[in-house]
């Protein structure tokens, strides 16, 4: 969607040197979708969009040649950005903090807390359309959920609260989130967490990932899990069409410029907001 970059209007002349005049306050701006923005062919395009959309990793896909790994990674992150964008992802999404038990007053039986010095927690819900959503990480007090995970839930494994809202627990490690292989998929109890079970199974087609590229992946298994009867390729497509490289900057330069909050606090006594 075009928006005019000053005041938000959607309606926009073409202009014959192929920029744009806002229709509401005459602003003239380029537009560039993230679709048009990859200099790849069209060709090259159609074909990451479609390994993209069946969970082919770059790694899978060393023997093609059309493209190198680097424009190819590029490519994945642009596509993880545009679904973060569209699943309203615009705000910090998770809280990394210290789980070592002398670090909180509650002590855990649970499996795997014990060997993680730093836990990253993420939280989500249905909203009212029946939607998976991500809320950001503003909304809940971190410390709270740490102390309820240590409690009810193993490490990598997901809390429902009563509420509707539940929280979930994946390992840190260096700047990097480890995924742990399991064999076995729990049986979901409820919707959010078969949720959880669907991004666990996406995110162990990576042994560890980035956490400074967490929200995209994140971002990702959400529009994942919320067009899961639908055609991904397509929608895809039609989505890095429809985004401009602008709109998505913010989201794929990070939690950093994602607001003057941090994004990973380590200390629990500076999060913001109680209401879980
Ligand atoms: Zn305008």
């Amino acid at each position: 969607m075009k928006h005019c970059p000053r005041c938000k209007h959607t309606g926009a002349w073409t202009l014959g040197d192929g920029r744009f005049k806002c229709q509401g306050c005459g602003t003239r701006f380029s537009w560039t979708s993230v679709w048009d923005s990859v200099r790849l062919s069209p060709e090259s395009k159609d074909r990451l969009i479609e390994s993209f959309a069946r969970g082919i990793s770059v790694y899978q896909q060393r023997a093609e040649g059309d493209a190198s790994p680097c424009s190819k990674e590029r490519f994945y992150r642009l596509a993880r950005a545009c679904c973060a964008f569209a699943e309203h992802l615009h705000e910090p999404i998770s809280q990394m903090v210290e789980s070592r038990p002398d670090a909180l007053s509650g002590r855990s039986s649970m499996r795997g807390w014990a060997a993680a010095d730093r836990v990253i927690l993420i939280g989500f819900q249905i909203d009212a359309t029946g939607k998976l959503r991500i809320p950001g990480a503003s909304s809940w007090n971190a410390s709270e959920v740490v102390r309820l995970l240590r409690e009810c839930a193993p490490l990598g494994g997901v809390f429902t609260l009563p509420s509707g809202r539940a929280f979930a627990s994946l390992k840190l490690q260096g700047g990097y989130v480890v995924m742990q292989r399991s064999g076995s998929v729990t049986m979901a109890a409820d919707f959010l967490e078969s949720f959880w079970n669907y991004a666990k199974q996406h995110l162990q087609l990576y042994r560890k990932i980035p956490s400074k590229f967490f929200h995209l992946y994140m971002g990702e298994v959400c529009f994942r899990f919320n067009h899961r009867q639908q055609d991904l390729a397509v929608l895809l497509r039609d989505l890095l069409s429809a985004v401009s490289i602008n709109e998505i900057k913010p989201i794929l330069q990070g939690p950093e410029s994602l607001g003057d909050r941090a994004f990973f606090p380590t200390n629990l006594g500076q999060n913001i907001g109680s209401q879980m």
